[in-house]
């Protein structure tokens, strides 16, 4: 196991914009602020999703629309560095209107109807993502 420890840099709360992008503008509050390193939560409502699931044996991600108004139960994930830029890695949860639930690894297309975020900037050490030969995924590394 690799680990490595941070100390809470700053904290913020953001009010994300209808009909922006989830993913997108989660990454522009962060880059905006010029945090490398983080941590976040969101909660609101979508109009439509766009998330995929990773197929781990064949190690490619099946993505997936969700395509009607839904809530935020859940949003989860991370800021790190990828090939120089930053990478927002996020899972989300999210509540239809017969009370089930969906969810996955949050992609770009996922629309906004309203959302608030809970962001940590972390200090220390920058983690970069490097592509992982047992996973297939890009994983950390120091
Ligand atoms: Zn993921």
């Amino acid at each position: 196991m690799n680990r490595w420890f941070y100390k809470p840099d700053k904290m913020f709360l953001a009010r994300l914009p209808h009909d922006g992008d989830l993913l997108l503008s989660i990454k522009n509050v962060f880059k905006e602020s010029g945090i490398q390193m983080g941590f976040f939560t969101a909660i609101g409502a979508v109009k439509t999703a766009h998330v995929a699931f990773y197929d781990q044996a064949a190690k490619t991600y099946t993505d997936f629309i969700i395509d009607e108004p839904a809530e935020i139960l859940s949003c989860v994930g991370n800021v790190s560095e990828v090939d120089g830029g930053i990478s927002v890695h996020a899972h989300i949860t999210l509540g239809l209107k017969d009370g089930t639930a969906k969810g996955g690894h949050l992609l770009e297309g996922t629309v906004i109807f309203a959302s608030e975020l809970f962001g940590v900037a972390l200090e220390g050490q920058r983690l970069e993502r490097h592509f992982d030969e047992i996973t297939g995924l890009k994983l950390w590394s120091s």
